[in-house]
């Protein structure tokens, strides 16, 4: 069976060393860190996530602010929001939460956050930053990514990974995360001919596509490490049980919920042929708030002053 790369745990030493940032930056610049968080509209699924981002601040003590617009926000309302925001000097983090009702122009809207206090690290600057390996705020959840193999201390340097998935968010900044840590890196997408035969030579699988279980068996190198990052939810009985006939313990969850919570890896499959596992749930989910919260401590050290980088 393969080592379970416990999220949890990685998510508990960050929020420790986040505590004593933050005690730092009160006894030296006299005030917390401050997060915004814009949250146009009503998705449920938005209102979660933002409730445990404001949770998990008041956890830290890191300040937090929650702007509301309605679901008809205009991209000229959003964007008078964001250039307020800017300009206050206690705010060192803004987040707008995706995705932003349909009439709004996303890129727009992110483009115009101050890079500094760009705690998702998607404005055009950070991501220029990434790409060069020069300081700058970093998306969170391939940040969390690179924490979890850092303190579990598993090798990237001179391994082969294969990252499948390119989105702007996840994908693209992870590979260039590897890349930059001297790993070979692969990037798979919808396109790519026999991505089994791709995820097979790598010794670092991280599977971003939101294809509920698509990466099975076939597709892993013996020993490889393995990341889940897919947040999938089926709640279709037919297909739980062709997906995983054989992973009893996600049945149960589905016969006592009605719903089931999957990543892209097979469960019980990638649990007999890899040699670390981050699962679904209790893996990678786990860290980007975490990532979140030393984004907005890390953007309040560079405004101020303190940060060495
Ligand atoms: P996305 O923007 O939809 O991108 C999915 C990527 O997967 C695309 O690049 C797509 O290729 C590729 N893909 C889709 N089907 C494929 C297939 N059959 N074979 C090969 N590649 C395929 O999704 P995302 O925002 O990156 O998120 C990916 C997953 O991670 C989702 O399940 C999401 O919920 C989850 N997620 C989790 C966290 C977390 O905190 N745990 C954070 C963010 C996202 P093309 O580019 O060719 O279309």
């Amino acid at each position: 069976m393969s080592r379970i790369l416990d999220g949890k745990w990685v998510r508990d030493e960050i929020q420790k060393e986040c505590r004593s940032r933050v005690e730092r930056l009160v006894a030296k610049a006299g005030r917390p860190p401050r997060l915004v968080v814009i949250l146009s509209g009503n998705d449920p699924g938005s209102e979660i996530y933002v409730r445990n981002k404001v949770k998990t601040c008041q956890e830290l003590e890191i300040g937090s602010e929650k702007i509301t617009p309605p679901a008809t926000v205009t991209t000229t309302e959003l964007l008078g929001e964001i250039d307020k925001l800017n300009r206050r000097e206690e705010v060192d983090g803004i987040l707008v939460q995706l995705p932003l009702p349909r009439q709004v122009d996303t890129r727009a809207v992110l483009a115009a956050v101050d890079p500094g206090k760009d705690v998702d690290g998607f404005h055009p600057v950070n991501a220029g930053n990434l790409l060069a390996n020069r300081p700058g705020l970093r998306p969170c959840t391939p940040c969390g990514i690179m924490e979890l193999l850092r303190r579990y201390e598993i090798p990237v340097a001179g391994k082969r990974a294969v990252v499948v998935g390119r989105s702007d968010i996840v994908g693209k900044p992870m590979a260039l995360m590897l890349m930059h840590q001297n790993a070979t890196v692969t990037i798979c997408h919808s396109r790519t001919v026999d991505l089994a035969a791709e995820c097979a030579r790598a010794d670092i699988l991280v599977a971003a596509m939101g294809r509920p279980v698509f990466i099975r068996r076939e597709f892993i190198k013996p020993g490889a490490t393995v990341i889940d990052v897919g947040m999938n939810r089926l709640s279709d009985r037919s297909e739980v049980v062709r997906l995983l006939a054989n992973a009893p313990e996600k049945l149960a969850v589905f016969e006592k919920n009605g719903t089931v919570l999957v990543g892209d890896v097979h469960p019980a499959e990638v649990a007999e042929v890899a040699g670390a596992y981050a699962p679904v749930p209790g893996g990678v989910g786990l860290l980007t708030i975490a990532m979140l919260m030393v984004n907005t401590i890390e953007a309040a050290e560079r405004r101020l002053g303190l940060c060495s980088a």
